[in-house]
Order: structure tokens, then C-alpha cells, then sequence
């Protein structure tokens, strides 16, 4: 079997996507500081995982029961989203089926000017990360707030989400002073404490000027018609019930088929995503405001969003990635992710689940090297809630692409000198440790740039191996 670092060492067609990831990668691999905050940020996740799990009687069977139900889920998909559908009808919701990110931006901006919407709130949203809404609504002159304290920094900042749980864990406590600072005008001596309560007092005010609410789902729920949202700061439920319209724009995967499911999806994405036994507010919406309520939005609309994840169902392997309930624990066990950071990958969802993805969403010519960013080690698969198969995913990544045709001249040939030498012992033998050192060495040369030479043996396997029999 040939080494696992192979692939890295020949030539690959290169994209203009794969040329931007590797010089992004090769700066922040280098960026101690950048490593010392993701380090730190990261342990504290580590420290507090263990204790949320304790909750669980039997971990393994708890992963293995949520896998099963998405399972379920996945495979029932169609009628679970139509069942969805007539059940959240039935309450006055309106749901809009959006094939692509164009439509779903298209319908956004039809609801927002019927409305006359003049400010949006929106809640913590990775779908709404991958259609980016914010720059579509921005274009359109409609002011679009975020209200998770983590976004609203990387809004200010003028930066995509770092991690898909903690969109601004690459900053640190004096970054965010500094960013307020520079932005908002406050002293740079504020502590995390008053930079949150700065934030508040901004957000509260947006929440009674938006005409228009925008929230993601962790969870879409069939038999109930509903979706629930999990988040720790109140700021989704207040984005969905202030303003008079409500929009909940979620991906189709999402799906549970049961509110019974929540009573072990709830705690498991809690502890996985932060370790925390519960996320503070989860909240199931079930529809507009109805006539014997006080509160909530007049409309609400729900967009069920494809955007690629019919590719991804209609491929038996590469379904299972569809199970993801964006906990975002692959991310922070990831080795790759640790050293390169959110930012380098260059797209909506990043680290193992994003490589897993993003080739099946986006385009496999385009992204395709995101599934050879990986040393395969498992790390991903062990930690996943809902124990996704991820490093054989990326395997799969590659040899799709492969059978896709996409691979360049002198990765076929390497790959074709590597199979006629490994089946041919005479060619093994040929030549000294010495001579093999400079030949490899020489042809791999990128392998060179961020590794240690190649040393070969003196001896061939057959010289070691008859000295050790030759009695
Ligand atoms: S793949 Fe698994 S570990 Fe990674 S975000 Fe999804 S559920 Fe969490």
C-alpha cells in the first residue's frame, strides 16, 4: 500500500480555489500567535466536553441512537419535508422551497420589499453564510444587523465566521477591545462584561426598529411542523418574535422526524458544541403568532433550502454527511484546522466536515483539494456526535475525483512509476538508499518545502530480510 503522503507529493492540477487555500494555509501555519489563541480557545472547549458527556448513562449507544434517527431521516427525507410542510401550513407558516442560493436570496428580497424593510436582525446562520445574504440585502440598500455577540464582532470586523459555533474564536479578549474601540469608539480598557453589555444596548435598539427577522434552524421537526433553535444568548428568540416577519431559512438536512427526538438531540449538540449539558434557550417555533397570543411575528416563513444536498442524497456513500448537526466538534479536533484556521479553507463550512462537503456543494473541480488537506488520522470520526464516518468520506472525496477524471498528467504518471516499481521487486532493488534518497527527493520537491527529506533505508527489504533468515 502505498504511503499516505503520496498524493501530497505530486503535482496536482491547481485551481485558482486550491492555489488560494495553500498560500492562506502556508501564512497561518506559520502565525504562532494565531496557533497560541486557537490553542487556547480550544482547550477551554476541551476542558469542559468531558463534564457535558457525564450526562450521557452510555455515550457510544446515545451517538449511535442520534445517528440512527438522522438515518431515518435522511432516508425518508422527501416525505418527511412535505409532512413538515403540511403541519407547519396548518398554523398559518408559509414555506418556500429554494432549489439554489439564488432563489433563496431572490424570495428573502421579494418578502423584504413587500415589507418595506428598511433593517433586518438575524440570528447566528451558517446557511445564511453560504447564500450571503448579508451581501445580497447590503446591495439591495437593506440594513442587515447581526445579533449573536460572536457575529456581530466578525461583522464589525468585516469577516466571515472563523468556526461554525464560535464564529470569532480567533480573537481575543483585548482583539475584541481593540475592534470596539476602533469601530465603536468605547475605551479600550473595557472588559469582556461591558463589551457585551456595549453590544446589548446597540442590538436592542435594532430589534424594535427591524421590520424583518432572519434566523437559521438547528432543527427542522415533521410531526410537529416546527423548528427549534439553540443558542446561548436570547438573541434568536428575540430576532424571531420583535419583528413582524419572521424568516427561518434552513437546510433541508436539518430534519428530526419527531419533537420526541429533541429530549437526545438537544443535550448532544449541547455537549458537543460546548460542552454545556443544555444550550441556555432552545426554542421550538411552531408559526406565526396566532389569535390567542400575545407575541411573535405576524408571518413566518420557512426556506427549505437545497443548494447541493440533493447531489450529496443521491450518493449512497457520501449521504451520511448530510447526519452533521454542525456541533462543530470535528473542527476542534481536527489537526489541519488547528494549524490553519477557520479563514484558510476559503468557504462557508470549514475544517472535516466543511473538506467532507463543500467538494459534494460546491463543485469537486473547485474544492476537491479540501478532501487532500487531511492526514487521515480519524480524530474527526472518533469525536463526531453523530459518529459520521469522516476520514473515509474524504478517501471517498478523493477517489471520486479521481474517477471524475480531475487529476493532472503528472499525478497519473506518478502514480502509474509508483504502482510499476511497487509490483516489481527488482525495480525496489535497484539502486542504494543513497541514490533513492536523490531521485525522490528531487522529483518531490513540494513535499520538501514542509517536511524533513525522505531518508531511505540503506539496505533493500530483500537484503534485511535474507540477513535475518539467511541461518
Ligand atoms: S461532522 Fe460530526 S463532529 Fe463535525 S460538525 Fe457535524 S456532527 Fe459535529
Amino acid at each position: 500500500m502505498p504511503p499516505p503522503f503520496a498524493l501530497k507529493l505530486v503535482t496536482k492540477k491547481m485551481t485558482d480555489t486550491s492555489q488560494t487555500f495553500i498560500a492562506k494555509s502556508t501564512i497561518k501555519a506559520a502565525d504562532l500567535e494565531h496557533r497560541r489563541k486557537i490553542n487556547f480557545n480550544i482547550g477551554k472547549y476541551n476542558a469542559v466536553v468531558p463534564k457535558g458527556k457525564e450526562q450521557f448513562a452510555d455515550m457510544h449507544l446515545a451517538r449511535e441512537r442520534a445517528k440512527n434517527v438522522k438515518w431515518r431521516a435522511i432516508e425518508t427525507l422527501d416525505q418527511q419535508l412535505e409532512e413538515f410542510e403540511l403541519n407547519f401550513t396548518k398554523r398559518g407558516g408559509k414555506v418556500i422551497w429554494a432549489e439554489n442560493a439564488a432563489q433563496a436570496i431572490e424570495e428573502i428580497l421579494a418578502i423584504c420589499k413587500e415589507k418595506n424593510c428598511k433593517t433586518l436582525v438575524k440570528s447566528k446562520s451558517m446557511v445564511t453564510e453560504e447564500i450571503h445574504l448579508n451581501d445580497a440585502l447590503e446591495k439591495n440598500g437593506i440594513e442587515s444587523i447581526e445579533t449573536d455577540l460572536g457575529e456581530y464582532i466578525q461583522q464589525l470586523d468585516g469577516e466571515p465566521p472563523y468556526h461554525i459555533v464560535t464564529p470569532a474564536m480567533h480573537k481575543s479578549k483585548e482583539d475584541v477591545a481593540k475592534l470596539f474601540n476602533e469601530k465603536l469608539g468605547t475605551p479600550i480598557t473595557l472588559t469582556p462584561t461591558e463589551l457585551t453589555q456595549v453590544a446589548r444596548k446597540i442590538l436592542r435598539e435594532k430589534y424594535t426598529e427591524a421590520e424583518v427577522g432572519v434566523t437559521g434552524a438547528n432543527f427542522i421537526i415533521s410531526d410537529i411542523g416546527g423548528i427549534a433553535v439553540t443558542e446561548n444568548e436570547g438573541n434568536a428568540r428575540l430576532s424571531c418574535a420583535f419583528p413582524k416577519t419572521h424568516i427561518a431559512i434552513v437546510g433541508i438536512e436539518k430534519m428530526l422526524p419527531s419533537i420526541t427526538d429533541l429530549g437526545l438531540f438537544w443535550p448532544l449538540l449541547s455537549t458537543f458544541g460546548t460542552g454545556q449539558k443544555i444550550t441556555v434557550y432552545n426554542t421550538i417555533v411552531t408559526g406565526p403568532r396566532q389569535e390567542n397570543e400575545n407575541d411573535g411575528p405576524e408571518e413566518m416563513y420557512v426556506i427549505l433550502l437545497d443548494n447541493g444536498r440533493t447531489n450529496i442524497l443521491q450518493n449512497p456513500k457520501q449521504r451520511e454527511s448530510l447526519y452533521c448537526i454542525r456541533c462543530g466538534a470535528c473542527l476542534n479536533a481536527c489537526p489541519v484546522y488547528k494549524n490553519i484556521g477557520g479563514h484558510a479553507y476559503g468557504v462557508t463550512y470549514s475544517g472535516p466536515i466543511g473538506s467532507v462537503i463543500t467538494p459534494n456543494l460546491q463543485g469537486m473541480e473547485d474544492f476537491k483539494h479540501l478532501s487532500y488537506a487531511s492526514s487521515l488520522c480519524g480524530n474527526c470520526t472518533e469525536v463526531c456526535a453523530v459518529k459520521i464516518n469522516l476520514h473515509e468520506l474524504l478517501l471517498e472525496n478523493r477517489k471520486e475525483s479521481v474517477e471524475e477524471g480531475l487529476t493532472s498528467f503528472s499525478e497519473k504518471m506518478a502514480w502509474k512509476v509508483w504502482k510499476l516499481a511497487s509490483m516489481k521487486r527488482g525495480l525496489m532493488n535497484m539502486g542504494n538508499g543513497n541514490l533513492k534518497n536523490k531521485v525522490v527527493n528531487g522529483l518531490f520537491k513540494s513535499w520538501k518545502k514542509h517536511h524533513g527529506p525522505l531518508d531511505f533505508s540503506k539496505k533493500t527489504f530483500n537484503e534485511m530480510w535474507k540477513e535475518r533468515y539467511k541461518k
